[in-house]
């Protein structure tokens, strides 16, 4: 079943195409992990889902509702959130606080408080032992579990991150998508993972979708995607 899908959808930076004639949809509970080479329109493409940005052409379908012209505090309030590539934190509020905020934030949005329990955000992101800590003296994995517990305390129902692995090592990585793998199980959320980091989608992610030069490539099973010859060719290509 849909939960979100793209029709046609070109993103144009003046004359610049970031984004060119792209249709797919999403599953309402999948994890879809989205890839492609440094400046394929990943981001952009992330923007255009939740509000960052206005398609230039197309439709963005939530939920059988066009929100291709909502900002994105609207986007919010009907239940898309977005963590960033660099974890953007109230840094000088403790743990508990950001995830108020991003409950608050939510409420507002939506004009309603959400049914999620902060308790059960705090367990899932593994937080609830540094409730009272200052978000400012979080290590790189803790801020970005932070950073996601925020944005899932304002009640989503799809969740987009722009590449959470980055500088993360191995064994962090691991522990990220063991919190995300928890998140979707849990609480049913729909999950688009953005990363490059190829090995791990293959990991976490239903599918895969793989954009380049901001144009559709494949979407599939990881397995069929990331042993297709014309991806591989990209990936070794760049
Ligand atoms: P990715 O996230 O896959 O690395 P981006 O979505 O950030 O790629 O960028 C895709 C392309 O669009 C790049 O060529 C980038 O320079 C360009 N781009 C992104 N945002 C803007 C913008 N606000 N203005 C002009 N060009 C942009
Ligand atoms: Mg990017």
């Amino acid at each position: 079943m849909s939960h979100m899908s793209l029709e046609n959808v070109t993103m144009k930076f003046g004359p610049f195409r970031a984004l060119t004639d792209l249709s797919f949809h999403i599953s309402r509970g999948e994890i879809l992990g989205v890839a492609g080479p440094n400046g394929a329109g990943k981001s952009t493409l992330m923007d255009v889902c939740t509000g960052g940005l206005k398609a230039s052409a197309g439709e963005v379908i939530f939920d059988g509702r066009t929100i291709t012209s909502c900002p994105r505090h609207v986007r919010c309030g009907l239940g898309i959130a977005q963590t960033f590539q660099i974890p953007t934190l109230l840094s000088s509020l403790t743990v508990g606080e950001n995830l108020l905020a991003g409950h608050l934030f939510g409420h507002e949005a939506r004009g309603t408080p959400s049914g999620i329990a902060l308790e059960e955000i705090l367990s899932l992101t593994r937080l609830g032992d540094h409730l009272d800590m200052d978000a400012a003296r979080a290590d790189l994995l803790t801020r970005k579990r932070i950073m996601l517990g925020a944005a899932l305390a304002t009640g989503p129902e799809i969740i987009f991150m722009d590449e959470p692995l980055g500088g993360l090592n191995s064994e962090e990585i691991a522990e990220f998508l063991d919190v995300v793998r928890h998140v979707r199980d849990s609480l049913g959320v729909t999950v688009v993972m953005v990363e490059h980091k190829t090995r791990a989608l293959a990991e976490i992610a239903d599918r895969i979708l793989i954009i380049n030069f901001g144009e559709f490539v494949m979407l599939d099973t990881p397995s069929i995607v990331l042993n297709d010859d014309h991806v591989v060719e990209i990936y070794l290509g760049k």
